[in-house]
């Protein structure tokens, strides 16, 4: 691997994580985490192999043994040659008419106790518990401190898409106007998002108008109206393949006093939840943080989601900010903060940056000015 390759760490970062897994899975009592092609994959070896009906699966053994790659032999390539060679991974392959399950059984020892990805499929997962004659617990809970703190590396990435996503955001004016459609204003930023460093386009919602209020939207033929508050959120990978995901709020023309009002509100609460932020309090306590704000000004009952998810090699991950979830933040964890406001049939608007968790507070990946912006 050239130093220029920037689809992948070095070997000693993948080296590293799989030491540290291999440590966790132990501390979990279990025997060895099992792991399909997906974010743990890419996150533990970089690969980006895809999963298919034959069975690619990495087993890393709690014993601190050199893991093993179960591979069909035709999907070799897709591993990189660098992950054998520099990570010393030992290449299981598989041809068809091979029981690929019972390979993965012999490489552990009989009545193992194994963890496995979420994004295993079911047609890999039934067989597999079949095999070991007992279902596989998630690894998520053992990978997820892992996971959840991201290193400097990863944090460089963050850091890179946010400035990616807020250089498109930057651009608005040139896609969203008056006469356009929303389809056709998400394809312009489609480009955008990938002319400005990303890899592809995640999602792209563009909510004008009574769209807005339907946090789910992506777009339609609707036709921007003079007037319209729009709601853009946006993302995509950005090598090596982190993401970003920013949400602003824009209004065609002069907002209605209403719509300023509230707007100035969100504005609050987002930035009250970004400065409840730092090591030691909950994920829960940067939620009420803007949701506090939001009941005081009798806006509560209209922010409908959780204020924001954990972001890295997937768009949604650990930690997720919710009320009831009691989990410390640390040094190094990235999610959203992105409270919305939504009146069905109306309008809605959303405020989100990703913020990285610092020794005292938190960094913000986004920069661009938070309030409703007049297009
Ligand atoms: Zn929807
Ligand atoms: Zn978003
Ligand atoms: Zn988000």
């Amino acid at each position: 691997m050239s130093s220029h390759d920037e689809s992948r760490f070095t070997a000693d970062v993948y080296g590293a994580r799989l030491e540290r897994a291999a440590e966790l899975t132990r501390a979990a009592h279990l025997d060895a985490l099992l792991i399909t092609p997906g974010p743990d994959l890419q996150y533990l070896i970089g690969s980006r192999a895809q999963s298919f009906e034959r069975l690619t699966c990495l087993v890393v053994p709690a014993s601190g043994a050199t893991p093993s790659v179960v591979i069909p032999k035709m999907e070799l390539a897709s591993l990189g040659a660098s992950a054998v060679a520099e990570l010393g991974l030992q290449v299981v392959d598989w041809v068809d008419g091979v029981d690929p399950y019972t390979l993965v059984k012999s490489i552990l020892n009989a009545g193992a106790r194994t963890a496995v990805d979420d994004a295993m499929p079911a047609l890999h997962l039934l067989p597999i518990a079949e095999r070991f004659g007992t279902l596989p617990v998630s690894a998520t809970p053992v990978l997820r401190e892992l996971r959840m703190s991201k290193d400097p590396s990863e944090i460089d990435a963050l850091r890179r898409a946010g400035a990616a996503i807020d250089r498109v955001h930057a651009r608005m004016g040139e896609f969203l106007r008056v006469g356009r459609t929303e389809a056709e204003v998400s394809a312009d930023i489609t480009a955008a998002i990938i002319a400005e460093g990303h890899t592809s386009a995640a999602f792209v919602i563009v909510g004008s108008g009574p769209h807005g209020a339907d946090p789910h939207h992506h777009d339609s033929d609707r036709v921007i109206e003079d007037g319209d508050v729009v709601v853009i959120d946006i993302g995509g990978p950005v090598e090596p393949g982190y993401f970003s995901d920013s949400t602003r709020t824009y209004v065609m023309g002069e907002p209605s006093e209403e719509v300023a009002e509230r707007v100035a509100v969100l504005e609050r609460a987002q930035a009250a939840s970004v400065a409840a932020v730092r090591p030691g309090v909950t994920a829960q306590s940067v939620d009420a943080a803007a949701r506090e704000v939001l009941v005081a000004a009798g806006l509560g009952d209209y922010f409908v989601h959780r204020t924001g998810h954990g972001i890295g090699l997937s768009v949604h991950e650990e930690p997720y900010i919710v009320a009831g979830n009691d989990l410390v933040l640390g040094e190094g964890m990235a999610f959203s903060i992105e409270p919305g406001i939504y009146f069905v049939g109306e309008w809605g608007a959303r405020i989100e940056d990703i913020v990285v968790v610092t020794a005292d507070g938190c960094e913000s990946m986004n920069k661009r000015p938070h309030g409703l912006t007049q297009l």
